[in-house]
């Protein structure tokens, strides 16, 4: 027998809080990139982190650079049904002066590669992504509250 198949249809409005995070989405909205540091041993996170991973103390906010380079990159041929149509696209881990962790982000404006490609040289692979690549945070004119309001772009 083949598997019985069904379909219905699903819809949902699904409603949820960043809670302590809410600033680094309302910076989105005001094209600025919030990271956290440490108030005790001056670990800087280049994401919202409440507390400190390395001594556990409390962090503040802090304003990142909006220029920064790229650490590693990838390519996805797959996402998540709202990214399906854009496939494939690059993802980027992006470093920055003055964090001690990284950001992870679309490339957007670069031929996206297409096969794997080795450590260095711009254009290997078939895309024009290579690391050290310098980048620009680019914001949506129109927020969606989401981290896909940022996205990177070659400076
Ligand atoms: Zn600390």
């Amino acid at each position: 027998m083949d598997p019985l198949i069904i379909q219905d249809h699903y819809e949902i409005d699904y409603r949820h809080s960043y809670a302590e995070d809410s600033p680094f989405f309302v910076g989105l909205t005001k094209g600025k990139l919030l990271g956290s540091r440490c108030t005790a041993c001056g670990y800087t996170y280049a994401t919202p982190r409440s507390h400190c991973m390395e001594c556990g103390a409390p962090t503040s906010w802090h304003e990142l650079p909006l220029t920064g380079r790229v650490h590693t990159y990838t390519t996805c041929h797959y996402g998540g049904e709202a990214f399906l149509k854009e496939t494939p696209f690059t993802l980027i881990l992006v470093e920055f002066d003055g964090a001690d962790t990284l950001f992870l982000s679309r490339l957007k404006g670069v031929p996206t590669p297409t096969h794997p490609s080795p450590l260095e040289g711009e254009g290997q692979g078939g895309g024009g992504v290579y690391i050290g690549m310098p980048v620009r945070a680019k914001f949506a004119n129109t927020p969606t509250y989401k981290v896909t309001d940022v996205w990177f772009e070659p400076e």
